[in-house]
């Protein structure tokens, strides 16, 4: 049984101070609202109704904590883009979502959710930019592939990757698709990595070979050199 298959609601946290005690190691999940988020985590977890518990009311602003089996937990943050007033935007990423991907020391790397056919929105750019001066690693999900053709992924790829380069940030990329089961096997490698955690995959299907696709190239060193600074895989179990 891979690691994701053991996954089960844990908590559901709307404010900081009821934030689980740091002693497990964690990995979360951001995306626009609709881009498919959910339906990742449900095909990572292989149970079709895990991720649904955070869209239940009272728990859409929250972040909704999963115990995976090990002591690690996996985080759904609050999809965004769709507050009815940018007030509302503005509370729920200052109030919670910006100092828990800022200063939250368990949370080892964030899977970063984007629709394939409308990647980096604003919103994931300031995402990517909060992020990114934790030094920590970030995983993009080009989610929806089933709907790109061979070349519009091949010149999404392009794009994302550029713009990564203009950023100056290094993250890696995959391609998925929760409707075709592609790209299973390679987002739970990388999901087993940052959690440091053996994995036990599971027989990968031709659909699933097929979308280990091209990663933007990782700055090693110099997000080596951050990690140390800020101490995180020290202090995370
Ligand atoms: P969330 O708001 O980010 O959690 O998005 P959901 O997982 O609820 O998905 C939003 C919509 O996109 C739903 O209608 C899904 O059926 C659809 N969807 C999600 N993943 C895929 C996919 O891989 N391929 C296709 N074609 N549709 C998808």
């Amino acid at each position: 049984m891979s690691l994701f298959q053991k996954a089960a609601f844990y908590t559901t946290v709307a404010h900081l101070r009821d934030l689980p005690p740091e002693s497990r190691r964690e990995v979360a999940f951001a995306g626009r609202s609709n881009a498919g988020k959910s339906s990742a985590i449900n095909v990572l977890a292989n149970q079709t109704r895990l991720a649904f518990v955070s869209k239940t009311p009272g728990r859409t602003q929250n972040l909704n904590y999963f115990s995976l089996g090990d002591d690690r937990f996996f985080v759904d943050l609050p999809g965004y883009g769709y507050a009815k007033a940018p007030k509302d935007i503005r509370a729920q990423w200052e109030g919670l979502l910006a100092p828990y991907l800022i200063y939250r020391n368990p949370l080892v790397g964030l899977v970063l959710i984007m629709d394939s056919r409308r990647p980096l929105t604003d919103l994931d750019q300031r995402m990517i930019g909060w992020f990114s001066q934790t030094g920590k690693p970030i995983h993009i999900l080009l989610t929806k592939a089933d709907k790109l053709t061979r070349r519009e992924r091949a010149e999404t790829m392009t794009k994302v990757n550029a713009a990564f380069m203009e950023m100056k940030i290094g993250a890696s990329v995959q391609f998925f698709s929760s409707l075709k089961r592609e790209g299973i096997a390679e987002a739970e490698e990388k999901l087993c990595e940052w959690l440091e955690i053996a994995n036990e995959p599971r027989a990968a299907t031709a659909s699933e070979n097929s979308g280990k696709l091209e990663k933007t190239p990782t700055p090693r060193v110099a997000r080596q050199k951050n990690r140390s600074a800020k101490g995180w895989s020290a202090r995370a179990k």
